[in-house]
């Protein structure tokens, strides 16, 4: 299915009732008109998400295109999408029953993008793609390869902005994200 045909049924999705009920906006993502070696996935929609309608466009996003700017692979070159596409409230984090729920919208899109590299940022998106209880401290820092694609498993911006500047995932992000850098670079 093309992206946009599965952007319309994504924002037309109700199959969590509390979620459904709350959002502003459903967040489906965005991927750019050429196509995108690389696709980003993050948790859900914060509040500046849900405003919007795009992902990443909070403090966190700030943070993100800041790093993927330095490592040289801008913003506008990668596909990003969320595990879940409606903000829970409260910022909480995602039930079980809603990221299984959505599943099988976020494995239309890899499908819709078939990117090289997949970057899971933070534990949601890491256990969505590795299985419950992944570590990221275990993953980080290589590819894995999951049905023929490239995964990197690293930490959530979020979290490099409450460790600080000076903190370790925010070390770990920027390293993780040169990485996929370079990578996106081969010849295929
Ligand atoms: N955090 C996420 O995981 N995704 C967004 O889109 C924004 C903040």
């Amino acid at each position: 299915m093309s992206w946009d045909s599965l952007a319309d049924d994504i924002r037309n999705c109700r199959a969590c009732d509390v979620l459904a009920a709350s959002r502003a906006h459903v967040v489906v993502g965005t991927k750019p008109a050429g196509g995108a070696a690389v696709m980003l996935v993050g948790e859900a929609p914060g509040a500046t998400e849900d405003e919007t309608g795009f992902p990443f466009v909070g403090k966190a996003g700030a943070l993100l295109n800041e790093l993927l700017l330095e490592v040289g692979m801008p913003r506008e070159t990668v596909a990003v999408a969320n595990v879940l596409k409606c903000r829970p409230p409260a910022n909480r984090k995602p039930t079980r029953s809603e990221v299984a729920n959505c599943r099988g919208w976020l494995t239309a899109q890899v499908a819709a993008v078939d990117p090289r590299i997949i970057v899971a940022l933070g534990g949601t998106a890491v256990e969505w793609f590795f299985g419950n209880g992944s570590k990221i401290s275990l993953l980080r820092g290589t590819f894995h390869d999951i049905a023929g694609r490239r995964v990197v498993a690293t930490y959530h911006p979020s979290a490099a902005i409450r460790f600080g500047p000076k903190g370790m995932p925010r070390a770990a992000l920027r390293e993780d994200l040169a990485m996929v850098a370079s990578a996106s670079l081969e010849p295929v």
